[in-house]
């Protein structure tokens, strides 16, 4: 599903910083792969790369067999709505919609009438045990429900991918439990490919 062949980039505000050195890396479809390491040391770097919100300097990234290099904006944007779905540690929720509306964003851009995409939203929220939270803001939610909602708008596009950037940083110990459980649950049943920045051994 992803390989990444002598991946290098260089970051050059400032003084050059060579973030990643030559990375190689290969996952199959269905994987749920953690990657772990200090701070600084280019965790997100690599997954903004692999989420194609961000470009690298040589080497070569295959998603799904396409070579994803020096693409457009606009082709960038395509290829993430079809193939992507990223679950953030802040959870990125837009405050001003509801649970439900949050997670049918996805499925605007993808230009899905109004009342498909609210229905399979409910769906996703159904499903991640947030049916009775579906209509209300994010400011009235726990940290936990909210990344559950994270969860289901990043589910909604139906990526081929799922990649979550310390998802569960913010989170108390209990709550991050429950979180990757759910992840871990996800992988297996929708035999979705995961790769997730973690601190949780
Ligand atoms: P991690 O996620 O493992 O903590 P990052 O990938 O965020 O690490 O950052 C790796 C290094 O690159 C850090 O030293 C960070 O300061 C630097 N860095 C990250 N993003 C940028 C950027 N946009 N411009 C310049 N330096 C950056
Ligand atoms: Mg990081």
């Amino acid at each position: 599903m992803i390989v990444l062949e002598n991946i290098n980039k260089t970051y050059h505000n400032g003084a050059p910083l060579h973030v990643l050195k030559g990375i190689d890396l290969e996952i199959e479809k269905g994987e749920l792969v953690s990657i772990m390491g200090a701070s600084g040391s280019g965790k997100s770097t690599l997954l903004n790369i692999l989420g194609i919100l961000d470009d690298y300097d040589t080497g070569e990234y295959f998603l799904n067999g396409r070579l994803i290099k020096h693409l457009s904006e606009t082709q960038a944007a395509a290829a993430r709505n079809n193939m992507i779905g990223y679950i953030f540690q802040s959870f990125n929720l837009i405050n001003y919609k509801n649970a439900v509306e949050n997670v049918a964003l996805p499925l605007y851009y993808q230009g899905v009438s109004r009342r498909k995409r609210n229905a399979e939203a409910l769906e996703y929220l159904d499903r991640l045990g947030l049916r009775d939270w579906a209509h209300h803001m994010p400011n009235e939610m726990s940290g936990g429900q909210k990344q559950r909602v994270g969860i289901a708008r990043a589910l909604a596009s139906n990526p081929k991918v799922l990649l979550c950037d310390e998802a569960t940083s913010a989170l108390d110990p209990q709550t991050t439990k429950s979180i990757l459980h759910l992840l871990q649950d996800i992988n297996k049943k929708m035999n979705l490919t995961i790769v997730l920045i973690t601190h949780q051994m």
